[in-house]
């Protein structure tokens, strides 16, 4: 192979590594439940049990449920008009939070437990 060749299947490979590294899950296992930007539940999925946990809105009318299921965390039902939180599904993404905008709870990728 010549040279150039050589060079450009370097910089090919690169770039499908980087590609791959951008696109993996977050390899963060310690989540925070945020309501009114209040941090009110840290988990860490690696040793979290499965469970349920019932979180009442701020103003008290409506409710939100967060579920951890094998190291996994999700909204799993909300009493909120649009329910784009449960529609999220689970939590995959350090730049994409499950969000309920209506109840102002947020589920997101945290720092370690100080
Ligand atoms: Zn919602």
């Amino acid at each position: 192979m010549k040279k150039t060749k050589i060079i450009i299947l370097i910089i090919f490979m690169l770039s499908a590594v980087m590609t791959v590294i951008s696109m993996r899950p977050s390899e963060k296992n310690i989540v925070e439940v945020v309501q009114d930007g209040k941090i009110i539940y840290t988990f860490d999925l690696l040793t979290a049990e499965n469970q349920t946990i019932k979180i009442p809105s701020p103003d008290g009318n409506s409710s939100n449920t967060v579920t951890i299921s094998d190291g996994k965390i999700c909204m799993s039902d909300s009493e909120c008009p649009d329910k784009i939180c449960v529609k999220s599904g689970f939590l995959k993404s350090e730049s994409i939070p499950v969000v309920c905008l209506p109840n102002r709870l947020v589920i997101r990728f945290g720092n370690e437990v100080n």
